[in-house]
């Protein structure tokens, strides 16, 4: 009797069973689907905080590359620019009050060079050129160069510089309107070039803007009457914006556009050759006849007032001709880099 219970209880049993492996109920159906969604969900979330991680250490690695541009372009003269210097320096007059000067200015490259510290104590505007390709996202580079120049300024690479212009108030950060200077350029390569250039405030000073005619020196609009005003600037700056100096100039434009044009030619080679024959000529023959002035290093005397000429042309309005002149002192601090892939810096520029 108890046999014939068991087995009756076994056939009761097994359709059951069998039921239940062929087709789970419900219940458990959703409960996979929880568990595969559950896992799927991890997966993304482990992919998402990847990504993030990623980002974050390209943004740590940009800044940092953009930290140690402000600091070597602080410090250390473009090898173009020291070897004009130096130049300049031989051929001064021994025992010469400008042979006195252009040794004090050979020391202090040296110096800072050695101690990566500022080569003057004025670290000047802060001046960003960028060329990127197309689709690059300008605003977040942005942000991330006021965290650099914030950081440098902490770091003493850069003076606290930067002051509202209505009440002086200084924020000690290097940051506010206009300041950084940013300027961005597409280009068609597929790699980003920073370049830096820290522009003191002395020979800001004394940059000028000629509208021609200029009837005081009698120049009209061709390339005498250009030759004359640029003169007239060297002659006028004379004592005044730590010189030697460079040029960058334009010629046309718009007020506006010749002023950022002159400056941009700063960013050329000293040793570089203007494409243009008639620019190259003059821009040779302003180094050149500076150099007969007299002027001198710091304006002592001596041969040495220029080092450097650089002329760009930008188109004009036919009722306009204005000749802009940016003055660059000796302490012509501009570097560049190009970064990789992942923002290092892959390649010194000057
Ligand atoms: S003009 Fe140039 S060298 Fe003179 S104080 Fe300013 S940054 Fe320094």
């Amino acid at each position: 009797m108890a046999i014939k219970k068991k087995i009756a209880k076994k056939l009761v049993k097994k359709p059951v069973k069998t039921a239940a492996k062929k087709s789970p109920p419900k219940k458990i159906i959703a409960a996979k689907k929880t568990i595969k969604k559950v896992a799927k969900k991890k997966i993304t979330t482990k992919k998402i905080v990847k990504k993030i991680v990623k980002t974050e250490n390209t943004q740590k690695t940009l800044e940092a590359s953009l930290i140690e541009l402000i600091k070597i372009t602080s410090a250390v003269l473009p090898d173009d620019v020291q070897k004009v210097i130096l130049e300049a320096l031989h051929r001064e007059e021994k025992n010469t009050t400008a042979e006195y000067a252009m040794n004090i200015i050979k020391a202090n490259i040296e110096l800072a060079k050695k101690k990566l510290q500022p080569l003057c104590q004025d670290t000047g505007t802060v001046l960003f050129y960028i060329s990127h390709p197309v689709g690059f996202n300008q605003n977040h580079f942005t942000s991330l160069i006021h965290k650099a120049v914030v950081k440098s300024t902490e770091l003493g690479y850069l003076r606290q510089n930067s002051v509202d212009s209505l009440t002086g108030e200084n924020s000690g950060m290097n940051v506010g309107p206009g300041h950084p200077s940013i300027h961005y350029h597409q280009h068609g390569k597929k790699t980003v070039e920073v370049k830096l250039m820290l522009k003191g405030g002395g020979c800001e000073n004394v940059g000028a803007q000629y509208s021609l005619p200029y009837t005081p020196l009698d120049a009209g609009r061709d390339l005498n009457g250009v030759r004359k005003v640029i003169l007239d600037a060297v002659h006028k700056a004379q004592g005044k914006g730590c010189g030697p100096g460079v040029l960058g100039i334009c010629i046309g434009g718009d007020r506006g556009a010749g002023y950022i044009e002159s400056k941009e030619q700063l960013l050329r080679r000293l040793d570089d050759k203007n494409d243009v024959f008639e620019l190259a000529e003059l821009e040779k023959e302003i180094v050149e006849t500076s150099n007969k002035l007299g002027i001198g290093p710091m304006g002592f005397g001596g041969k040495t007032t220029l080092l450097g000429c650089k002329i760009g042309v930008l188109n004009r309005l036919p009722a306009s001709f204005f000749v802009s002149i940016s003055y660059m002192c000796w302490a012509y601090r501009r570097q560049g880099i190009e970064l990789s892939e992942k923002n290092q810096i892959k390649k010194w520029l000057y």
